[in-house]
């Protein structure tokens, strides 16, 4: 049997063109285990009906966070429209975790974050355990967005650089609205990476977004001899 918990929405809050933070927390208070990379169903239950949405979203939040957050496109769809009307108090329905995509900070003191869209979203789960356990994890971020106003929590992502060092290119993929960015434009590919993550072999690999970034990064980085078998990927399926 699939269980499933009440969590109230604390406050739901736009970070970038489309994108929204929702932040949830359990009606009984209780913590949910995790590791940073992970997954749960958040599930919209229709008042009337009882009909419910179920769909998969990565954990934002750091493992040890009271509260749940989340980095969710507002694409207008089934579920996304239902948040297009929420409010704080209301509630939502959460079963999990799931997933394999999983960071081990035991495993990699390098690591290299591929990220694309709002697949930021589980590495902002992982930097914040990073930053809160002080952990000695040497972090190079490749953040591909289409336009520069769609930096998620872009302040955040910048203290991730000035206190733990990380490295942080954001490159922008279309023309239109970037007149005026000076930073990197294109999608990531074998090139960029190798320019800058030179020392990328040294690094663990994760990637995360829809399913044509995952797979493009993936070529990128077999194309550049880097081993597949240490590759870990979180695909969104679209
Ligand atoms: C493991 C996993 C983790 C995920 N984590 C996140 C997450 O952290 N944040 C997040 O925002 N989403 C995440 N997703 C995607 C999420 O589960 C939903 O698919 C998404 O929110 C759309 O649901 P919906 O009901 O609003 O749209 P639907 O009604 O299901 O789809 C509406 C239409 O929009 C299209 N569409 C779907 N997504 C997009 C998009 N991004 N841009 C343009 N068109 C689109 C669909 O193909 C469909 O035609 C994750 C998916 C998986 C499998």
């Amino acid at each position: 049997m699939i269980v499933k918990k009440p969590y109230a929405i604390v406050e739901l809050f736009n970070t970038a063109k489309d994108v929204d933070v929702l932040r949830l927390k359990a009606i009984d208070d209780a913590t949910l285990s995790f590791d940073p990379g992970m997954f749960v169903m958040l599930i919209y239950k229709d008042p009337a009906s009882g009909a419910e949405i179920s769909r998969a979203f990565s954990l934002a939040s750091s493992p040890d966070s009271k509260t749940l957050d989340f980095i969710i496109a507002m694409i207008h769809g089934q579920f996304t429209s239902k948040l297009d009307v929420a409010k704080p108090g209301d509630v939502l329905y959460v079963s999990g975790p799931h997933g394999q995509f999983k960071f081990d900070a035991n495993k990699d003191k390098k690591v290299l974050f591929l990220a694309g869209g709002t697949g930021l979203a589980p590495f902002i789960s992982m930097l914040r355990l990073i930053r809160e356990k002080n952990l000695q994890i040497d972090v190079n971020l490749i953040y591909s967005i289409k336009h520069p106003d769609e930096i998620i929590l872009k302040e955040e992502l910048e203290s991730y650089v000035k206190d733990l060092g990380m490295k942080m290119t954001i490159t922008v993929t279309r023309d239109d609205g970037a007149e005026s960015w000076t930073g990197e434009k294109g999608h990531i590919d074998a090139n960029m990476i190798s320019r800058h993550a030179p020392d990328f072999l040294e690094r663990g690999a994760y990637i995360c977004g829809p399913l044509n970034f995952v797979k493009a990064m993936k070529d990128a980085l077999v194309s550049i001899k880097y081993p597949a078998d240490k590759i870990s990927a979180d695909v969104w399926g679209h």
